[in-house]
C-alpha cells in the first residue's frame, strides 16, 4: 500500500506528513539524543518501566479484576490498542513508534474500577478542579512517575504528550499551556495521534463484544440486531457449520477488528492523497481530522457502542460491580481527605506539599492522585483497611 503516490518518501519508509525526530517540538528538560534508537522508541520503552503502566495489569475495563482471569485489563487493552494502532500507522507509512509510545500510555490516569471509579472520583473532585482519567494521564507522564534524577515524570516528547491529551476543555487547555493550545486553536493532533484515538475504539468495541459473551451478560441472538456483527457472524457460520461456538465468535471478533481497521486505513489514505499534507504543520492546521472511517462504519459503529451501552455496560451485574466500586473510591476519597494522617507517609507528604503550595485544592489533588493510582484489589484492601474494625492496618 502507498497511500501518497507520487509524494516522496522519507528516509525509514515515512510519509512527509508523518512525526518524527528531527521534526519533534522535544523535550520540557532538554536532553542529550538517544544513542541507539529514536526519540519516541525512547519514550516507548520509557512508558514500559514507568510504575503506572505495570499497575494496569490490576485495573479493570469493564469487569473487576478478580471476576476472571480470562477478561480483559487494562494492560491487555493497552497492548491490544498498540497492535491495531501500529498495523495501521504501518499501512500508511506513519511513525509507528510515536504511535506505540501514545497508545501504551494512553490509559495510564485511568483510576481502580474503570468509568466507575473515574466517575466516582470526578465526583468527589467537583469543588476541586474535578477528574478526567485523560489529563490524569498526561499528569502520570509529565509529574507522578518518579524514575529519573534531572526531572520529574518521564520527560516524553510533545509528540507523545499532546497525542495523550486526547480531550480537554479550554479552561484546562489554558492551564495547561502549549501542549494543549490546539484545543484552543481548533488545530489537529498529529495523524499518529488520531489514529490511536480510534484504534483504542476497535479495540475496546470488539474486546468488550468478546469479554461480554464469555461472561455470558450477552448472547449472539442479542447480538445479531447488531448489522456490523451480524454480517459477519453469518459469513462465519455459514463457512464453518460445524464449527465450536467458542471458536466461532473468536473468528468473528477477529474479523470485527480486520474489517474497521481496513476501513479506517483506506478511508484515510483516500483522504490524505487528496488533500496531501506537505508536512505535520498542514496535518496540524486541517480543519478536521484526516484519520477516520467511513460514513457506513461510522454508522455501524454507534449501532454496535450503542448495543453495549444499553446490553453490558447497563446490565445489572455490571451496575452491582460499578456500585460498589463508586462507593469504594467515594469513601476512600473521603477519609483521606479528611483526614490526611491515615495516609501512609509517602502520600501524606506529598499531600502536605500541594497543601502548602495550593490549599485544599492541593490536599484533594493528592488524595485523588493516591486513589488513582491504585489498583482494584489495593482499593478494596485499603477499604478494608480504614473502615473494617476487623482488619489489620
Ligand atoms: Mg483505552
Amino acid at each position: 500500500m502507498n497511500p501518497q503516490a507520487g509524494a516522496l518518501t522519507r528516509p525509514g519508509g515515512l510519509a512527509p506528513y508523518a512525526a518524527s525526530d528531527t521534526g519533534s517540538r522535544g523535550r520540557r528538560h532538554a536532553e542529550a539524543p538517544p544513542a541507539c534508537r529514536s526519540e519516541f522508541q525512547r519514550d516507548r520503552d520509557r512508558i514500559i518501566h514507568a510504575a503506572a503502566f505495570r499497575r494496569l495489569e490490576y485495573k479493570t475495563q469493564v469487569f473487576v479484576n478478580h471476576e476472571g482471569d480470562l477478561f480483559r485489563t487494562r494492560l491487555t487493552h493497552s497492548i491490544e490498542v498498540a497492535q491495531i494502532a501500529r498495523s495501521i500507522a504501518r499501512a500508511l507509512q506513519l511513525n509507528e513508534d510515536l504511535t506505540e509510545a501514545i497508545a501504551l500510555a494512553h490509559d495510564l490516569g485511568h483510576t481502580p474500577f474503570g468509568h466507575a471509579g473515574q466517575d466516582a472520583l470526578n465526583a468527589c473532585m467537583s469543588e476541586y478542579g474535578g477528574f478526567e482519567h485523560n489529563l490524569q494521564s498526561l499528569r502520570v507522564v509529565d509529574e507522578l512517575e518518579e524514575k529519573y534524577a534531572d526531572f520529574p515524570g518521564l520527560n516524553l516528547t510533545f509528540e507523545t504528550r499532546e497525542g495523550i491529551l486526547k480531550h480537554c476543555s479550554p479552561k484546562k487547555a489554558a492551564e495547561l499551556g502549549e501542549v494543549a493550545e490546539r484545543f484552543l486553536l481548533g488545530k489537529q493532533p498529529s495523524l499518529e495521534a488520531q489514529l490511536t484515538n480510534l484504534a483504542d475504539e476497535i479495540a475496546y468495541n470488539s474486546h468488550d463484544v468478546d469479554d461480554g459473551l464469555r461472561s455470558e451478560l450477552i448472547d449472539t441472538r442479542q447480538l445479531e440486531e447488531v448489522p456490523l456483527f451480524h454480517q459477519q457472524y453469518r459469513e462465519v457460520r455459514e463457512r464453518y457449520p460445524r464449527l465450536a461456538q467458542r471458536r466461532v465468535i473468536h473468528e468473528v471478533v477477529r474479523r470485527l477488528i480486520n474489517c474497521q481497521v481496513i476501513d479506517l486505513v483506506q478511508t484515510s489514505q483516500a483522504r490524505l492523497q487528496q488533500q496531501r499534507p506537505a508536512d505535520l504543520e498542514e496535518v496540524r492546521n486541517h480543519s478536521s481530522p484526516l484519520i477516520g472511517f467511513s460514513e457506513t462504519m461510522r454508522d455501524r459503529n454507534r449501532e454496535l457502542k450503542r448495543f453495549l451501552r444499553r446490553h453490558l455496560y447497563r446490565h445489572y451485574r455490571v451496575h452491582r460491580m460499578t456500585a460498589k466500586a463508586a462507593r469504594v473510591i467515594r469513601e476512600l476519597f473521603t477519609a483521606f481527605f479528611e483526614d490526611p494522617h491515615l495516609l501512609p507517609d509517602e502520600a501524606r507528604h506529598k499531600a502536605e506539599a500541594l497543601r502548602h503550595r495550593d490549599g485544599l485544592h492541593g490536599q484533594a489533588r493528592a488524595v485523588a492522585d493516591y486513589i488513582a493510582g491504585m489498583t482494584d484489589r489495593y482499593a478494596i484492601k485499603e477499604h478494608g483497611r480504614i473502615y473494617n474494625p476487623g482488619e489489620l492496618t
